[in-house]
């Protein structure tokens, strides 16, 4: 499985960063996206992208950050061929988009991109990628990391996380995963990495950083991590084992 890092901005796009949203995709061709805070439908678009491989969305909250390219998509589902299931944590978010579509197309049904409330615990599987999401106390409305599976691989997305970062998953301490996609917006990088080290990650991936001069404490205190630690620009693609 791979992903690409099509942005990594926190709250806010940033220069060469767009917010929030990451592409998986599997060794069969399936391309799903997690978050969508970017303008991902002209990144992708600008390239060609097949759109027919995209499977799935899963938006981990409903902050703009990392859902703001929803509404392109939605927008232009039907013009790029778009037919994938929309996954958002909250009724409510699931309730404006219906009604962004129905202002946008007089008679959307959404039977090309139907929009699903995502439970706790296992609740996607394609026969190609399996999905479960874990909540994070980050919002008091449901907020969800997740931990996605496929070709034997696996990535753990955080989404955002509390200050206290007591709602940083504590399976991930014994279970192994490919690769955490984290972000370092709540709390410092010291405290981070005093979290992901004792996890069985192979691999973390740190975005959503802010404030920006935090990068530098990333970067300088990553030499003394157990495992790899990446500070992922846009467009970096990585193979997850
Ligand atoms: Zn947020
Ligand atoms: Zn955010």
């Amino acid at each position: 499985m791979k992903i690409r890092f099509l942005g990594t901005s926190y709250g806010a796009p940033a220069p060469g960063r767009h917010q929030q949203s990451l592409l998986l995709e599997t060794d069969a061709g399936n391309a799903y996206l997690v978050d969508a805070g970017a303008p991902v439908l002209d990144i992708l678009a600008g390239e060609g992208y097949d759109f027919g491989r995209l499977k799935a969305i899963f938006i981990t909250h409903l902050h703009g950050d990392h859902m703001n390219g929803l509404a392109d998509i939605l927008n232009l589902a039907a013009y790029f061929g778009i037919r994938c299931g929309i996954w958002l944590s909250e009724q409510r978010g699931i309730d404006a988009f219906e009604a962004y579509c129905r202002m946008q197309t007089p008679g959307w049904t959404g039977a090309h991109t139907p929009f699903f409330r995502i439970e706790e615990g296992a609740f996607y599987d394609d026969g190609v990628l399996k999905v479960r999401s874990v909540q994070t106390a980050h919002m008091k409305a449901p907020c969800f990391g997740f931990l996605l599976e496929a070709d034997a691989s696996s990535v753990y997305v955080t989404g955002d996380l509390s200050p206290s970062l007591e709602d940083f998953p504590a399976f991930l301490d014994t279970v192994p995963v490919g690769m955490v996609v984290t972000e370092c917006a709540h709390f410092s990088p010291e405290a981070l990495y005093e979290r992901i080290r004792r996890t069985r990650c192979a691999c973390a991936a740190v975005i959503h950083v802010m404030p920006p001069s935090r990068y530098e404490a990333l970067a300088a205190l990553a030499g003394d991590m157990p495992m790899p630690v990446l500070l992922p620009e846009d467009g970096d693609v990585y193979e997850i084992r």
